[in-house]
């Protein structure tokens, strides 16, 4: 490959850092350059979860980096390096598994909180369907249970190529349990899940009462289970407080191992920043990572904002990354978990962007341009304000806190896809945490 070629790929790869510090990872660098020519990039990845990351999450910022560096329109491709080993080693067809590539055990930073659960997912990943059956982990969020499911999904993987894995969120098996439906295919559907090695869903408390996905989802565990193949969940409550589970399915889940992840010590907080400023290719000093672990504690994904904002500041500024830096850059976000955001707050600066009425927010209406806008206040007013579910939902027309919880993971998982719909909850949250209290 000429040298120009690399060194084009260089500055592209830091651009994309300043441009999406949010997705940047160190491990970027390892990213090889198939071609470029004819305003195409290509770019190698060391597995399929790889691009399929890179695909979903950064594709826009390494298409806005090229054109910045290359002065070009340029389209990019992420493939898997097939130079490098190939994860299908039988010739059977596998299901697309879409995993974070951060979230493996190697990047999980074990203390007393998450012990047990951390040891349990080990153990499943290692023998599937033999240890713990099924696997039930619960813990209140950001506190790790969609990063361990990710790690016994890589694991498994890689210790057992061939195996059949099923991972996805507990809405995606509803939503394509209705879909079959709908078009008539349920034998398909059940073939797909309940032929597999393991199943793995994240936040089951999403299953709803007396519906028939919850009578599909007994009868698929009870085919897997019966069969020697491994069931893991997660939830947010242990099974016996999952408000809309039947008793059938909570004795079920309590067959196997049921474990809690609780949140995480200092120690354990200091050790996660380390990892995931390490994980950014950033070298921050202990003074530093224990600052920002005695300023955020409330969750993990809140000490990775912090760490996110520092890094953005240190990139976009071309400084070093210093106490004084850090302090700057969390000065906004500090100051506002200290002060107090009313949910009146979050609604004035939702229904003045998207020019609705609060009227509107709480009606029956369920027109995208206003589901939208009242699911991006619920999120909002669950991740600035310390209200229930329950008073959040008596604030937007007088929902019940499954509704809430529904919007909440909804726009959290296109926060984690859609770089735009985290660029617009990042603007809200500022405008509400520097906006005059009400
Ligand atoms: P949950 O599914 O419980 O809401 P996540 O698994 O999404 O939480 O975790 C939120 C963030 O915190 C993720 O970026 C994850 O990597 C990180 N995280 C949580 N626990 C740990 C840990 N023990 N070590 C490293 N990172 C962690
Ligand atoms: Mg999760």
């Amino acid at each position: 490959m000429a040298q120009d070629v690399e060194t084009i790929f260089a500055d592209i790869l830091e651009r994309v850092k300043v441009l999406d510090p949010a997705n940047a990872r160190k491990w970027f660098d390892e990213l090889a350059v198939l071609h470029l020519n004819g305003g195409s990039l290509g770019i190698g990845c060391p597995d399929e979860a790889t691009a399929l990351f890179l695909r979903d999450n950064c594709k826009n910022n390494f298409t806005r980096a090229a054109q910045q560096i290359t002065g070009h329109l340029v389209t990019i491709d992420f493939k898997v390096d097939t130079s490098d080993k190939s994860i299908r080693r039988s010739g059977k067809q596998l299901p697309e598994l879409k995993l974070h590539p951060d979230y493996t055990f190697d990047n999980f930073v074990v203390g007393p909180s998450n012990r047990l659960a951390h040891a349990s997912c080990v153990a499943v990943s290692q023998s599937p369907g033999n240890t713990y059956n099924p696997l039930f982990l619960y813990g209140s969020v950001g506190l790790g249970k969609t990063h361990l499911l990710h790690a016994v999904c890589f694991e498994t993987r890689k210790r057992f190529g061939s195996a059949v894995i099923q991972f996805l969120s507990c809405e995606d098996f509803v939503n394509r349990f209705i879909r079959a439906i709908e078009e008539g295919n349920l034998a398909g559907f059940q073939s797909q899940f309940r032929t597999v090695d393991a199943l793995v869903i994240d936040d089951i408390q999403f299953l709803r009462e007396r519906e028939h996905s919850q009578e599909e989802f007994f009868h698929t565990f009870n085919a897997l289970y019966n069969n020697g193949k491994q069931i893991i969940l997660s939830a947010d409550s242990p099974p016996g407080k999952l408000p809309s589970l039947e008793e059938r399915l909570i004795s079920r889940f309590n067959w196997g191992l049921v474990t809690r992840i609780d949140p995480p010590s200092y120690e354990t907080r200091v050790a996660i920043v380390q990892k995931k400023a390490h994980l950014r290719g950033l070298s921050i000093s202990d003074e530093i990572a224990e600052y920002i672990a005695r300023k955020v504690h409330a969750n993990i994904r809140e000490l990775e904002g912090a760490l996110t904002a520092i890094y953005a500041v240190a990139t976009t500024t071309g400084k070093d990354i210093t106490l004084e830096l850090a302090q700057t850059a969390l000065e906004g976000q500090i100051e506002a978990s200290a002060r107090h955001i009313s949910i009146t707050d979050i609604i004035n600066v939702v229904t003045r962007h998207f020019d609705v009425r609060l009227a509107d927010l709480q009606s029956k209406k369920r027109s995208q341009s206003i589901t939208e806008p009242r699911q991006i206040c619920m999120y909002l007013a669950r991740s600035l304000t310390r209200h229930s579910l329950e008073e959040i939902g008596g604030h937007l027309g007088g929902r019940d806190h499954t509704t809430v919880m529904h919007a909440c993971s909804k726009i959290d998982r296109e926060r984690c896809s859609d770089p735009q719909m985290n660029a617009l909850l990042e603007e809200l949250s500022k405008q509400v945490t520097h906006a005059p209290q009400s």
